[in-house]
């Protein structure tokens, strides 16, 4: 250990699956670990299940019953967490370092009772942070917390250990929230699918958010707002650099590497486009044929809502004799069937129409703050599209982003040639 004198920081690190994926993995993120903890910092670290444990977990339940206890559910796939958290506490111990093991119900942390997608309540830090400063290194499962009420583990949904990341570092008031991952930080798109895609030096929370709710999984969404609202700075970076070729984390000199999600106001060089985002998973509905006259909008919407299936985009034809007009409109594509199902058991009261659907649709967005200030923009995507042949089913727009949805086919051609047009291809 060097430099007494120093502050010590207190450092969230959480690890990814790819990260933990074997022991060896397991073994490296340790030796990230004991960085940071010989440079004198406070670490806690979040883990997710090794790679494909928790998709296994939810095949076993679905093969178990497909209808099955949402409870139950989040019983079973909340342990591969618990066992990535023993194996890298031992690990760690193996190095030498003072290192324990913590699943949601004993840290606690607190969640609501929507099993499946719960949502962090709260975070008692005091009891943990005791641990952080007599020099031990909390291992915490991420994914999963305890619904105080009737005792049960609930978990987070699909990549909720970023927002068990950001949890914990809001309640240990930590200095940083490293997320790390199998890329080396957040791109202009997913590196992935576009080779020429760009790291972003930083990047700005409301664009993160846009990003990661539009379809770029680097972060789960509600990290991302949790991280806005508690202003914690959050940074992705790669696990797959050697642990010593990674400088550790000092506030006094807080150095940006990765991404770092931070305020609009510390980036310097905003970009009118930042990011590029794609999602397979939506569907789209059309109801051929409806009424046009006032309410019927309300009669259709009304009941998907109260079965509490969102409906994103929405688009509404005029038809010539202005009597009966086709409205299309997406949907989860999880919730394809249960959303045609509400539509016909509703048909009495909408009245007459014909339903297409498909799942074979894809949402591809683009994300930046400076479209506030540029005009262009949109019309340059449906240039770009049109170049292409690529036809748009519906599109939908707010301050920062412009989405369209267009058949799954062309995805990976649309979101090259948007890459290029915005300027956004590496050299
Ligand atoms: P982890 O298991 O560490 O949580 P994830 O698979 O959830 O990792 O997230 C990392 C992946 O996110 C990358 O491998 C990459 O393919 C994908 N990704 C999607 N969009 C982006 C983007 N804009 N920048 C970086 N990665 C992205
Ligand atoms: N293991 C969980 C998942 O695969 C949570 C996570 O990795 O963030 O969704
Ligand atoms: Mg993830």
């Amino acid at each position: 250990m060097d430099g007494n004198a120093r502050p010590m920081a207190t450092v969230v690190m959480k690890f990814g699956g790819t990260s933990v994926a074997n022991i060896e993995r397991i073994q490296n993120v340790a030796c990230h670990v004991k960085r940071e903890v010989d440079a004198g910092n406070k670490v806690a670290v979040v883990v997710s299940a090794m790679a494909g444990v928790t998709n296994q977990l939810v095949a076993w339940v679905k093969d178990a019953n497909p209808l099955y206890d949402a409870r139950e559910y989040d019983a079973v796939v909340a342990t591969g967490e618990q066992v990535t958290a023993g194996l890298l506490a031992i690990a760690l111990q193996a190095m030498g370092l003072k290192a324990r093991s913590w699943t949601g119900w004993q840290i606690p942390i607190e969640t609501s009772a929507a099993h499946g997608s719960a949502r962090i309540l709260d975070i008692p830090g005091a009891a943990i942070k005791k641990h952080l400063d007599d020099g031990e290194v909390a291992v915490v499962t991420g994914f999963q917390g305890i619904e105080p009420k009737e005792n049960r583990v609930a978990t987070l949904g699909r990549g909720g250990s970023d927002t068990s990341a950001v949890a914990m570092a809001v309640a240990l008031q930590a200095d940083v929230c490293d997320i790390y991952t199998d890329v080396d930080g957040v791109y202009t798109t997913d590196p992935r699918i576009v080779p020429k895609a760009r790291r972003l030096a930083k990047v700005s929370y409301e664009e993160m958010l846009e990003m990661a709710s539009l379809g770029s999984k680097v972060l789960q969404t509600r990290s991302v707002e949790l991280a806005m609202v508690y202003k914690v700075r959050t940074r992705v970076l790669s696990s797959f650099v050697a642990p010593d070729a990674m400088k550790p984390f000092r506030i006094e000199n807080i150095e940006d590497i990765g991404t770092t999600v931070c305020d609009e106001e510390e980036i310097v060089e905003q970009q009118v486009v930042s990011g590029i985002a794609y999602a397979k998973d939506e569907a789209k509905v059309t109801l051929v044929k409806v009424d046009d006259k006032p309410g019927v909008a309300a009669r259709i919407f009304g009941p998907l809502s109260e079965a509490n299936i969102n409906v994103d985009m929405i688009v509404q034809n005029i038809t010539p004799d202005g009597r009966q007009t086709d409205m299309t409109f997406t949907v989860q594509a999880a919730e394809l069937n249960r959303a045609l199902d509400v539509l016909k058991k509703a048909k009495a009261d909408i009245g007459h129409f014909d339903i297409r659907s498909s799942a074979d649709v894809v949402k591809i967005s683009v994300i930046g703050v400076g479209m506030r200030s540029h005009a262009g923009v949109a019309a340059k995507m449906f240039k770009t599209l049109s170049d292409k042949g690529i036809n748009i089913h519906a599109i939908s727009t707010s301050e920062i982003k412009i989405s369209v949805l267009i058949d799954a086919a062309y995805a990976e051609l649309a979101v090259r040639s948007l890459h290029s047009a915005y300027g956004l291809d590496s050299e």
